[in-house]
């Protein structure tokens, strides 16, 4: 509605905290938020360790609070918050109404649970938390009041499709997968990928992790077990398809058999944006025209399990539960590390990930202190595997 903008943008600012403000989706969500700087103003940011790109985006923004995670010298700001602690102190600032947690992995959790429980909306983009302790994130919520809103582009279409519907109109949902940059290849060659190989991704420009995840498609059950806990919809009822050119961000059918989709030029800003001011929408002029003409063709196939089989075994562990999704994370987690590092091959990711969800994915898995303990046995037994 034309008149909500309006009165929104006559509002004070929201205070954003950024955690992972030095990642790539971090550097795109300063983009939006600079766009829009009526609305939104970042007062928090934080990396692990870029002390130099921080202070470039201090100089910039000038936030109220910066933290680095793991500083690798004495020489930051005496005024920083340093060491772990800093992103739940971020989170749960009180000039902070948004937190965009852009993470990467595990260690974005803490933070998380904080701000839902300080009742914040939290634009996760960080999936590895809500596979770890989807349980737990949710329950979080709704006790406290805290919102959780996706940034994950296909969630986000999830999150559009359904437009406040609820859960029980849906019949399906059919997550779309870009395939990767082997979804073409023999299984012999995709066995032998270097590094080089797997970080060159058709569609989507992002970290490292996320980007070997795409190539194992590793990604994809996370994003399975993302939507499983945001939208409560199980496991039986969310399909997974690829789509090579990224246009259609993900399909919700409905009960009476319609279905929408949400289509995009292949950009994390939109999905960014929404997070921020779901349920409205604002005008912004970061995202490439919609050409469909120009776009041409959009094309779907089935997913090659027996040359992927990430996804499924992903998938197992988020339909087993406890602590099976979380060691499935863990695992994958530490095996990437490895992969980037050139300890392991590319084939070695699901074999280590494999043995890990075999060894402990039985472990207790009903308490976040439990959960934590189930992803320090994966994330031991996979360096102890690859001789670390
Ligand atoms: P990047 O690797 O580009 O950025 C990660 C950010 O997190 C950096 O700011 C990094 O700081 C910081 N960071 C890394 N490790 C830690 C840690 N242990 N504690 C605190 N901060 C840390 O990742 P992406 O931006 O690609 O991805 C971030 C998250 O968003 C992931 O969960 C990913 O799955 C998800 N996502 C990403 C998409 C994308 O397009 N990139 C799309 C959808 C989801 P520093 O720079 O100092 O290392
Ligand atoms: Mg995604």
């Amino acid at each position: 509605m034309p008149g909500n903008a309006t009165v929104t943008s006559q509002r004070a600012p929201i205070g954003v905290a950024l955690l992972g403000a030095t990642g790539s989706v971090g550097s795109s969500a300063l983009r939006v938020l600079s766009r829009h700087p009526h609305r939104f103003v970042p007062v928090a940011l934080t990396a692990h360790s870029n002390l130099a790109a921080l202070q470039q985006q201090v100089s910039q923004f000038k936030p109220s609070f910066v933290g680095l995670v793991a500083p690798s010298a004495a020489d930051v700001p005496a005024d920083w918050g340093a060491g772990p602690g800093c992103l739940v102190e971020a989170a749960t600032r009180d000039d902070v109404a948004v937190v965009i947690n852009a993470v990467v992995g595990a260690a974005g959790l803490q933070a998380t649970l904080a701000a839902l429980r300080a009742g914040k909306r939290v634009a996760l983009a960080n999936k590895e938390t809500l596979v770890m302790a989807g349980d737990i994130v949710t329950e979080t919520a709704r006790r406290h009041g805290g919102e959780l809103v996706p940034v994950d582009s296909e969630h986000s279409a999830i999150l559009q499709c359904l437009a406040g519907r609820d859960p029980s109109d849906v019949r399906r949902l059919i997550i779309t997968a870009s395939g990767g940059p082997f979804r073409t290849w023999e299984s012999e060659r995709i066995a032998q990928a270097t590094v080089g190989d797997a970080l060159r991704h058709p569609t989507w420009q992002m970290g490292a992790k996320i980007t070997i995840d795409s190539a194992t498609l590793a990604n994809k059950a996370l994003e399975v077990i993302e939507a499983h806990h945001l939208f409560g919809i199980p496991y039986d009822r969310i399909d997974v398809v690829v789509h090579p050119q990224s246009i259609v961000h993900s399909f919700v059918e409905f009960v009476d058999g319609s279905v929408l989709a949400q289509m995009g030029v292949p950009s994390m800003e939109l999905p960014i944006l929404y997070a921020l001011t779901w349920p409205e929408r604002v005008p912004d002029t970061g995202v490439p025209t919609f050409d469909p003409v120009r776009l041409g063709s959009l094309t779907f196939e089935p997913v090659r399990h027996s040359d992927f089989p990430m996804l499924q075994l992903g998938i197992s562990a988020g339909r087993q539960g406890g602590a099976a999704p979380a060691v499935f994370n863990a695992a994958n987690e530490v095996a990437v590390a490895h992969f980037l590092d050139e300890r392991l091959p590319f084939a070695g990711i699901v074999d280590c990930v494999s043995a890990a969800v075999e060894a402990h994915g039985t472990m207790p898995g009903d308490s976040l202190d439990a959960l934590l303990a189930a992803d320090a046995a994966a994330r031991a037994y996979v360096h102890a595997r690859v001789g670390s």
